[in-house]
């Protein structure tokens, strides 16, 4: 079960959208996308695509900045605007100000901008590195930033911009790094030390926190993580694509949000109660990854 929440609704209206109002073009070789945003080193990413937001998959990628200049990162045309002093409420959406530009077989979206460059809707053709708005705070949005998604009508998919990107305008040198454990139980979230002894009187879920950095102190997301227990895999997950199937989002292979995440505790399955050895295996996106390995003492009753 997925909440009703104003970004869920946002995408449920933009799967809608595309079904019934677009004309799917055949797919052309894959797209390769500038970076949405001026150029300079403070507007780097400060989310990642995959990421936990609490009751649903992060669905784009986050580059802080008010008043950023927002440019066309691929040909296309404009294909709508919401504007945030029309929508009261954040309603529908959520996005604030937001526009949506088609490149032919994908989409690009721009969300919570702090204004739009005049006369774009007239035009018939946008050029990449034009400015089309800047960034701010509108929408249910917590500090200035551009939300910035490509989505694939074809596939009815959010796509990691960060894999279509011609110029990764972002440094990531450093490997995830695996931090606490909790168990869901019954009536609580508790934490737990896994180099220690526990009880788990039955199978309750287990999660790991993990989190990635950039080249500091960033607090991203990872793009691709596994975990075995007892050499068998029991759970994987990889941020690439997030496909809208049934009336929810869900990643390649069938995984939906709750499978995955526990708010931003990355699941480890209810499969942990019997095991003894647990690999855990992260990796960003550009392969600087996480392997660690653990030996449960688990009391289990
Ligand atoms: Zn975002």
């Amino acid at each position: 079960m997925q909440r009703l929440t104003l970004k869920n609704i946002f995408f449920r209206a933009l799967a809608y959208l595309v079904i019934t109002a677009v004309s799917i073009a055949a797919a052309d070789n894959p797209p390769a996308f500038d970076w949405p945003v001026e150029k300079d080193k403070k507007y780097q990413i400060s989310s990642t695509f995959g990421e936990s937001r609490l009751d649903h998959f992060h669905n784009g990628v986050d580059i802080p900045g008010a008043g950023a200049k927002v440019l066309v990162p691929k040909t296309g045309r404009l294909l709508y605007r919401i504007n945030a002093e029309f929508t009261p409420g954040e309603i529908p959406f959520g996005g604030g100000t937001t526009l949506v530009m088609d490149h032919g077989t994908h989409w690009s979206g721009f969300m919570h901008l702090q204004s739009v460059a005049e006369n774009i809707a007239k035009q018939p053709q946008l050029a990449v590195g034009e400015r089309i708005g800047t960034s701010g705070n509108s929408g249910h949005s917590g500090g200035p930033h551009l939300h910035f998604f490509i989505f694939d009508p074809h596939e009815r998919a959010m796509l990691n911009p960060l894999t279509l990107m011609s110029d990764l305008y972002y440094r990531d040198t450093k490997p995830p790094e695996a931090k606490d454990w909790g168990v869901l139980l019954p009536d609580k979230f508790a934490s737990i030390n896994p180099a220690k002894s526990f009880r788990l009187s039955a199978d309750y879920p287990v999660y790991i926190f993990i989190q990635d950095h950039g080249t500091g102190r960033e607090r991203w997301g990872v793009f691709d993580y596994r975990v075995s227990l007892d050499g068998k895999e029991a759970i994987a997950a990889r941020f690439e694509k997030v496909f809208f199937k049934g009336d929810a989002w869900q990643l390649a292979n069938g995984l939906a949000f709750e499978d995955i995440f526990f708010r931003n505790y990355y699941a480890l399955t209810s499969k942990v109660r019997r095991a003894k050895k647990v690999l855990i295996e992260a990796k960003d996106l550009k392969g600087n990854s996480l392997s660690k390995a653990y030996e449960l003492q688990i009391q289990q009753n």
